[in-house]
Order: structure tokens, then C-alpha cells, then sequence
């Protein structure tokens, strides 16, 4: 329905009419031939854009990471991630079905795990306990409220990482948020990476898709992986062209669901029994707290819902929101009236 307030994502964005246009016009062939002129130059553009030797489309970016967890890790060892992550939480515990490999979680605040932190946990290369073999980063951090990674910490786990020789893949899902949010390319930001994983589905409204981005020598083994999943596609240029529209003109759109979502978390601070700093939103997920509004997050969701707003809990206390192209201005500013009215007006439990 197309009248509800659907803060629940950024995956829920329609494609647009131009993305559809191109979708229909697609040039195509057989990608698992690697003849889909589309997917080829979707491929091209992203390496450029990251300023690496290759990149492959893959149907999810839940399909991506854990190619890149497989290709970096070998069974039996340990991957470092900090524990409220995506790899470790949300991808249904593939880095131990498919790779064998064990998360080593650490708790980062904001989602932001640092070099002093990761450097306890790395095994030492003793026979008897399972060695280290990668380390993965998420930027932004999804459930942390779209945190952005210091740069320069980044950096600094990178150097260290490959001092140690241990690879570092990102969780790149919304760089480009980062990217718009800090005014640094995405390249900039990701040099450091081996290997980095970014969504077209989320806030550049690609219907479909998501990218690694690395080596021309990791490309080829991830091509690998892709179809020992099920992942090698045919036709695939129709998701493709949607894809390239959403890589080569909709970044700077995001600037507007970070400043609507900055807009909705100072109003969202001001509301009794809401807790939430909007100086840590920095691009387009917002977190709250409202355990002291006496709700929970399924009684405050369904409230939302009555009202015509669809916003979900990651917890029991805390609610999450997400601002993207298909939530406009008017539509934060009635979700401001209808959180402070439910709020005010309480029927009670
Ligand atoms: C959405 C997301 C992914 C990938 O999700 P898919 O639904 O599999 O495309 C990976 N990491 C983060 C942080 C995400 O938000």
C-alpha cells in the first residue's frame, strides 16, 4: 500500500520510473557466460568507482559477505567482528555452515570496535587454539543508528591487521552514506579494505543487488562461490540497469535522508519518554530508546501502524527508523505529529 509511512527500511524503496525505463530497454546475455553487457559495465563502473581491479554483482549482500568470509577464512578459525553487527547476526550463521569458520564477537560502542580492542582477541599462532584469519568491519553500522566509522581507526585496524597478515573485509552495505555524510569517496574510505561488500538495495533504491569489490584475483574466486551458491544468474542485466542508476545518480540523494533523518530525531528527543541523541545520527537510521515512555516496541509499533506510520523494534526497548527516497519531508513531519500524539493520548495498557 502506497500510504503508509514506511520507515521500517531503506530496502523498501520502489525502483523509480527512469530505473524501470532502463530495466525494460536492458541490453542482455548470459552472465554466467559473462556476456551481459549491462552486468559487465554495472561491474566496470563499481571497480572504478572504488578505484579497484574488479567487482561482481551478487543477488544479496548477505551473499556477498559470506563469499568474502569463505574466500578469507579457512574452516576452523576465527573471524573478528564486532557483536551487533550484520555478518554475525542477520545472515543466518552461514560463516559456520558454509565457511566452518567461528565469529569471535567483540562489543564496539556505536557498533565501532577499535585496533586496542581487536588486538586482545587475535589467537596467537599456537597449534592448540584456532588461529584468527579475518577481521570484518560494518560502516555505517546498521544497528549501532548509522554510525560512521572513524576514518582514521579504519586505518588504523587495517595496518595493523595486515602487519599481522590478516585480512579486513568491510560490511559496506551504506558506504555510500558514509561517503555523502563525511564528504570523502568511497574509494578513500575503503582503500585499506581487501575486500568490501556495498548494497544497490538499500538507499540508492535499486530493486535488486549488491557488489564485492576487491583484487581481479578475489573477483575470480567470488565468481566461484557465487555459483557453487546458486548465485550465477542469467539475463541479469534487467536488475542491472536498475543498479547502475542507482550507483551513478542516486548518492547525492541521500544527503536528503540524512538531513530528514536528523529532522525526525530532534523532534523524536523533545517527546516524553523518548531518549535519543540526534547529534549521533549522522545519516539515515535513527535508534531509540522509549522504555521509559511504558510501551514496548511491539505495543509501540502496532500504535504507529493505527496511525498509518510502520516502524519496527531490534529489541524490546529500543524502536528503529530508517529514512530513505519514498519518505518525504511531509511524511517525517506527520510521523512527528502522530510519535507525539500517541505519546500524549495514551490509552492505557
Ligand atoms: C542489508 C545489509 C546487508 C545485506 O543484506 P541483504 O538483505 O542480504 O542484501 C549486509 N550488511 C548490512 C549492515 C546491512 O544493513
Amino acid at each position: 500500500m502506497n500510504s503508509w509511512i514506511d520507515l521500517r527500511s531503506d530496502t523498501v524503496t520502489r525502483p523509480t520510473r527512469e530505473m524501470r525505463e532502463a530495466m525494460m530497454n536492458a541490453e542482455v546475455g548470459d552472465d554466467v557466460y559473462m556476456e551481459d553487457p549491462t552486468i559487465n559495465h554495472l561491474q566496470e563502473r563499481a571497480a572504478e568507482i572504488f578505484e579497484r581491479e574488479a567487482a561482481l554483482f551478487v543477488p544479496t549482500g548477505t551473499m556477498g559477505n559470506q563469499i568474502a568470509v569463505k574466500i578469507h577464512s579457512q574452516s576452523g578459525s576465527e573471524v573478528i567482528l564486532e557483536e551487533s553487527g550484520h555478518i554475525f547476526n542477520y545472515e543466518m550463521a552461514t560463516m559456520s555452515s558454509f565457511s566452518g569458520a567461528l565469529g569471535r564477537p567483540i562489543r564496539g560502542e556505536d557498533g565501532v570496535i577499535t585496533w586496542d580492542q581487536i588486538k586482545k582477541h587475535v589467537r596467537p599462532n599456537i597449534y592448540y587454539v584456532a588461529p584468527t584469519s579475518l577481521i570484518t568491519l560494518e560502516n555505517t553500522h546498521n544497528m549501532a543508528g548509522g554510525t560512521i566509522y572513524p576514518q582514521a581507526e579504519a586505518e588504523n585496524i587495517c595496518d595493523h591487521a595486515h602487519e599481522a597478515r590478516l585480512p579486513v573485509h568491510l560490511d559496506g552495505a551504506r558506504i555510500f552514506n558514509a561517503s555523502v555524510a563525511t564528504g570523502k569517496s568511497v574509494a578513500d574510505l575503503t582503500r585499506k579494505f581487501d575486500s568490501i561488500m556495498f548494497c544497490l538495495s538499500k538507499g540508492l533504491g535499486a530493486p535488486v543487488g549488491s557488489l564485492l569489490v576487491g583484487s581481479r584475483a578475489f573477483i575470480e574466486k567470488a565468481r566461484v562461490y557465487r555459483k557453487a551458491l546458486g548465485g550465477g544468474m542469467r539475463q541479469v542485466g534487467v536488475l542491472g540497469a536498475a543498479g547502475l542508476i542507482a550507483l551513478e545518480k542516486h548518492p547525492p540523494k541521500l544527503s536528503v535522508d540524512h538531513a530528514h533523518a536528523k529532522r525526525l530525531a530532534t523532534a523524536l528527543a523533545t517527546l516524553p519518554g523518548i531518549k535519543i541523541n540526534p547529534a549521533k545520527v549522522q545519516t539515515n537510521i535513527l535508534v531509540f530508546d522509549i522504555s521509559a515512555t511504558g510501551l514496548d516496541t511491539p505495543e509501540f509499533s502496532k500504535r504507529l501502524k493505527e496511525r498509518g506510520v510502520l516502524a519496527n523494534g531490534i529489541d524490546a526497548t529500543h524502536m528503529r527508523m530508517v529514512t530513505h527516497y519514498d519518505v518525504s519531508r511531509d511524511d517525517i513531519e506527520k510521523t512527528i505529529q502522530i510519535a507525539g500524539s500517541l505519546l500524549t493520548q495514551r490509552t492505557p495498557a
